[in-house]
């Protein structure tokens, strides 16, 4: 399990950027590694202005082929090889999306210094990556559109006096924690005797582009974070939902469902200069609503219960 879990918004609008957000685009912070969810427009500029690395993207995962989701994956790759990148980066997509980058990455006079390896998911896709795992749910918008969950992987939980009985320091807890087993002082020492419950994995979804619809408040069910889209307020709704977008109200209402701990939501029409309206209605159905701003960072912890 990893220590640190942070997210980090790049950019918090929706359809095109406005003075006050840039469109889509945030990464979750895995320990040293980062993985950055949507890359719109100028988000290289957004990720230097915050402390993380964009060098250290090892994973892009794209919800969907609108360009406020996707157009700045061709510049942030060209200066990953002016500086001289060397290490492979790996993007996933939904359906046609090794068609539809290769043909978008083809353009330009440049050349690649490091490979890219580019996989398609479909809805209900799961890849296990060690420590953490990524699901997909096919979402309600007009063209192919993935929602994706990251889940940490459940850990034994140490009972600190059964550690202790075995005289077992935090170092030795870390190589048990990794191996299951270890030998110790000439005993084989295995997780189940010093452990004492389970750590749960902490779980962030991101929805993407979506109108509301069942099924994603199972896919969000008791997730950490809901990053949750809510182009607009609920008076706008019914004209919103027909072309796969959801009010601040449903977003509500859906985190409710699901039973989330913290939503927070994105993909702001440039129409409103101020969140508040968008805040205001979420947290009247879900009190513990945030509406971040661009480069706005929260920590992830883990749950105590
Ligand atoms: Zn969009
Ligand atoms: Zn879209």
């Amino acid at each position: 399990m990893a220590s640190t879990v942070r997210i980090v918004f790049f950019g918090t609008g929706g359809s095109w950027p406005s003075p006050e957000r840039n469109v889509m685009a945030f990464g979750i912070q895995v320990d040293s590694e980062v993985l950055l969810f949507d890359c719109g427009e100028g988000t290289q500029r957004q990720i230097m202005q915050t402390n993380l690395s964009f060098m250290k993207i090892k994973k892009i995962f794209i919800t969907h082929f609108h360009g406020d989701h996707f157009l700045g994956l061709a510049g942030l790759i060209q200066t990953m090889v002016l500086n001289n990148r060397k290490e492979p980066l790996d993007i996933f997509g939904p359906p046609r999306a090794i068609s539809m980058l290769t043909s978008y990455f083809s353009i330009g006079y440049y050349s690649l210094s490091f490979p890219i390896r580019i996989y398609e998911l479909s809805s209900g896709d799961s890849i296990d990556f060690g420590g953490y795992i990524i699901s997909t749910i096919r979402t309600k918008h007009p063209v192919y559109t993935l929602a994706y969950m990251f889940k940490e992987k459940d850990i034994p939980r140490i009972d600190k006096d059964k550690a202790d009985k075995y005289g077992l320091n935090s170092k030795v807890l870390e190589k048990l924690r990794k191996y299951g087993q270890i030998e110790f002082k000439g005993q084989k020492i295995t997780i189940d005797m010093v452990a004492g419950g389970i750590r749960k994995g902490r779980k962030i979804v991101y929805t993407g582009d979506t109108a509301p619809f069942d099924e994603l408040a199972d896919f969000a069910k008791d997730a950490d974070v809901l990053v949750h889209e809510a182009t607009v307020e609920a008076s706008l709704e019914e004209q919103m939902n027909r072309f796969g977008h959801s009010s601040a109200r449903q977003a509500a209402e859906l985190a409710k469902r699901a039973n989330v701990r913290k939503l927070m939501l994105v993909h702001i029409s440039p129409r409103y200069k101020s969140p508040e309206p968008i805040k205001k209605e979420a947290m009247a159905i879900f009190p513990n609503t945030v509406v971040p701003s661009d480069l706005d960072e929260f920590l992830v912890k883990v749950r105590k219960d």
